[in-house]
């Protein structure tokens, strides 16, 4: 799989299948992409690898325990990383190439969506993160 930013400065690519899809709508999400919620897929972090443009990406310390990257030139919300799970990386869904690829499977920071953002879907829904995957309490 393939994908990349805005302006096209930053390309990538994933060397294994992406997993645990699924759509965030965290407050920092929120902020981040200017909408009501991100749909996020995990990768090992050697598996997201950078075909162009590594020197366009920045990244802001988004919290306490985790950062985000981005296109410096364009904006586009490229992957989070958070500290307590160093192994994997969690891209945008929506950067890939293709992203209708890679389906979510849940709703996790239910507890902050925005009321009128309603899915029209029966994924679980989870208040925060998803039991056992760690993160903020
Ligand atoms: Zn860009
Ligand atoms: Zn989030």
């Amino acid at each position: 799989m393939e994908g990349g930013c805005l302006c096209g400065a930053v390309r990538f690519s994933l060397a294994s299948a992406p997993f645990d899809a699924g759509w965030c709508h965290c407050r920092i999400c929120q902020l981040n992409s200017g909408s009501p919620a991100m749909v996020f897929a995990a990768v090992l972090v050697g598996d997201y690898r950078f075909e162009q443009g590594e020197d366009r990406v920045a990244t802001i310390k988004s919290s306490d325990f985790g950062h985000r990257a981005f296109c410096r030139d364009c904006g586009t919300p490229l992957y989070m990383r958070v500290d307590y799970e160093p192994e994997t990386l969690d891209f945008s869904v929506a950067t890939l190439d293709r992203p209708e690829a890679v389906v979510p499977q849940f709703h996790i920071f239910y507890a902050s969506r925005i009321g009128w953002a309603e899915p029209a879907d029966r994924l679980s829904r989870h208040p925060r993160s998803r039991p056992g995957h760690g993160g903020p309490a």
